[in-house]
C-alpha cells in the first residue's frame, strides 16, 4: 500500500500507549499548529508519560485508515467514535 502522507514516512509521530500497546482504536488525531507533529490517541485523556514517540509509517502500518487525513492542515484535529465511524475535522 502507497504511503499517503505528504510527510516522509520516518516523520516523528505521538501515539498513546493505548494504541500501541494494547490495541485500542485510533479516536483522536491532532495536527499540531505549533510544530506540524501529528498526534494519534485513543480518545481518553493522557498523561504526558503514556505518549509514545514513532514513525509517521508505524501509524500508517497501524491503522492505514489515518491515511485519510493526509489533507488536514496544522491546527486542525479529527475525531470518531469508533473505527468503523468516518472522521470529523475540525479547527482546534
Ligand atoms: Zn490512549
Amino acid at each position: 500500500m502507497d504511503f499517503p502522507f505528504y510527510d516522509a514516512p520516518n516523520t516523528a509521530a505521538i501515539i498513546c500507549c493505548h494504541i500501541i500497546d494494547d490495541g485500542k482504536p485510533v479516536l483522536y488525531v491532532s495536527h499540531d499548529e505549533d510544530d506540524g507533529m501529528w498526534q494519534f490517541l485513543c480518545g481518553s485523556a493522557h498523561e504526558t508519560a503514556e505518549a509514545r514517540l514513532v514513525s509517521l509509517k508505524e501509524v500508517f502500518d497501524l491503522d492505514p485508515s489515518v491515511g485519510d487525513l493526509k489533507d488536514m492542515p496544522c491546527g486542525y484535529c479529527a475525531e470518531r467514535k469508533t473505527e468503523n465511524d468516518n472522521w470529523i475535522v475540525k479547527k482546534r
